[in-house]
């Protein structure tokens, strides 16, 4: 079976499909019974090349599976071949269509004089030194090395807040300085700074991914741009997922500033953990009543910070982040199951040993049931700080104590909710002094009560 799932495939981008040789190739060689594609408006944009693929394949008498169709066409049935070059028809127009709303927005920045567009922060616009004419978007390296910079601390969790503080710290000029924009008068005279709005709209640029995002039909569309990525993919999204994360916006009184606030729960009552009024050493206590319990922060922040580096030391970690529990074994031997039996299907039907009627009837019966499963069972996400606390640290005590001394409180905490079901703190047995070490380790014992997510 051939997949193709990468290679971008409009007729306006400019990457060339240099798998369409390869893939003519195993069509006439025979290689295949069944193309998967998994859309076929994204594998085949251009009519000119889906036709002869479609002929291709009814030719060599291959089946074209299109995965977001839920569906396998055979280009030998009339009906099928019909539905297939319509879709290529379809796609084409979408692909058209896109292309006119970008040419049209590109005409209309002409007409008022603006250049190719406003360039990102990080972006400056540059005459193509090859034509001497045409206007590029090239990275500025000390404005980009800001937003790699931005990007990476805001997919580890540091608040926003601090970041702008810290980069006003160190005289980094703000976008709007940089851009050199007119702001004059909005500021009052004064340089414009960092703001946490400037550092929101910077990780939800997909200009720095090297893409245009637009929407078209009510559905946004992200399509490629030709201008250089600053920043790696993967982080960028977990950057922006977590701004348009929820929970993120809830404004619960003392929020991402303690370790265990309003994430650690009152053994007594249930309610959240805050912090005490007073001086250091600050104390937690139950939220709803503190006469329930209180505890100091500096000691049950230091144990819970043990608890997690020897937890992390295991390597076993990663497996046990990753663990299937019981139901999910039964899923995964269901969907392997189902999966060989649309094999089955699929190759007597190649063979033309199954009508087409039979295997649309068993895809009817296979392919829900599969789709469930497979979104049952989507990996979990592991935080980015849990990646850097482990990343080649072979299981040593010191390295990871370290790395978790470094991090900053909000990374902590996507660390403990990664790692721990819940954390609870008991109503103390024994009150009174703890002078000793062991006195305080042994009352931590006592009453810090905790359960991981993933035993093992
Ligand atoms: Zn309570």
């Amino acid at each position: 079976m051939y997949r193709d799932n990468d290679i971008s495939a409009s007729r306006y981008s400019s990457k060339e499909r240099a798998d369409w040789t390869r893939l003519h190739n195993t069509l006439v060689n025979g290689e295949i019974d069944v193309l998967i594609l998994y859309e076929t408006s994204r594998a085949w944009r251009k009519v000119y090349e889906w036709v002869p693929l479609v002929e291709l394949c009814a030719e060599n008498k291959v089946l074209i599976h299109v995965t977001s169709d839920r569906r396998t066409y055979d280009p030998n049935d009339d009906r099928d071949w019909e539905t297939l070059l319509e879709d290529g028809i379809d796609s084409e127009k979408e692909s058209r269509k896109i292309s006119k709303r970008v040419r049209r927005a590109m005409d209309a920045n002409k007409e008022q004089g603006k250049p190719h567009a406003t360039p990102a922060y990080g972006y400056e616009i540059q005459i193509d030194p090859a034509d001497h004419r045409t206007k590029i978007r090239v990275p500025v390296p000390e404005q980009a090395a800001i937003v790699k910079e931005v990007i990476r601390r805001v997919a580890q969790s540091d608040p926003i807040t601090a970041i702008a503080r810290d980069l006003n710290e160190r005289g980094i000029p703000s976008p709007s300085v940089a851009l050199g924009l007119n702001t004059e008068k909005r500021s009052k005279g004064k340089t414009p700074l960092w703001s946490p709005a400037m550092i929101r709209k910077m990780c939800k640029n997909v200009a720095y991914i090297g893409k245009r995002e637009y929407v078209e039909d009510g559905r946004t569309i992200f399509a490629d741009g030709t201008w250089e990525p600053i920043v790696d993919e993967e982080l960028f999204w977990k950057a922006r997922n977590l701004l348009s994360d929820p929970t993120r916006k809830t404004t619960k009184p003392g929020r991402n500033k303690y370790l265990l606030g309003f994430l650690g729960t009152c053994d007594v009552c249930g309610s959240y953990l805050a912090r005490m009024g007073g001086r250091d050493p600050y104390r937690y206590r139950c939220n709803a009543d503190k006469s329930c319990v209180t505890i100091r922060m500096d000691w049950t922040d230091m144990f819970i910070g043990e608890l997690v580096c020897q937890r992390l030391a295991k390597k076993d970690i990663y497996e046990l982040l990753t663990r299937q529990d019981d139901a999910d074994k039964a899923r995964v031997v269901e969907l392997e199951a189902l999966r060989a039996d649309h094999t089955t299907a699929l190759d007597l039907r190649a063979k033309g040993k199954l009508s087409l009627l039979a295997l649309s009837q068993e895809e009817e019966r296979l392919l829900p049931r599969i789709a469930e499963l497979e979104q049952a069972l989507r990996p979990v996400t592991i935080p980015k700080a849990l990646e850097d606390l482990t990343r080649d640290a072979q299981g040593n005590l010191q390295t990871i104590r370290a790395r978790w001394a470094a991090l900053a409180i909000p990374a902590k905490r996507d660390v403990l909710r990664t790692l721990f079901k819940s954390i609870s703190i008991k109503k103390t047995k024994t009150p009174g002094q703890h002078k000793t070490g062991e006195q305080v380790e042994r009352m931590l014992i006592e009453r810090v009560a905790f359960e991981w997510l993933n035993e093992s």
